[in-house]
């Protein structure tokens, strides 16, 4: 597999991770590309006790890649079983 440039390989090694990442899922729509940011690695079950509510991930789809340009879905459809394979976590319920 050839990742399309080496920052998005690093952000995509990094999901799970406080701070920004890259996830990857296949959907009925072909492959979804996000690009999350946690508060926190992992979050607690004890809820945390502050004056105001606070985002602990946040995430959004991304159709591009944000520094090479290249459409990811068209870029990473011959990849998607290594790419899907390699993912540490997967998209969204994965918030501990
Ligand atoms: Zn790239």
């Amino acid at each position: 597999m050839k990742w399309c440039c080496e920052r998005f390989n690093n952000l995509f090694s990094e999901a799970g991770e406080r701070g920004f990442a890259i996830l990857v899922e296949k959907n009925t729509f072909g492959l979804t590309f996000l690009i999350q940011c946690r508060s926190v690695k992992e979050i607690s079950d004890k809820p945390l006790n502050l004056n105001q509510p606070i985002s602990l991930v946040s995430e959004t789809g991304i159709l591009y890649c944000p520094w090479c340009g290249v459409r990811l879905e068209k870029y990473y459809k011959n990849y998607q079983n290594d790419i899907l394979g390699n993912q540490k976590y997967r998209i969204k319920h994965d918030l501990k």
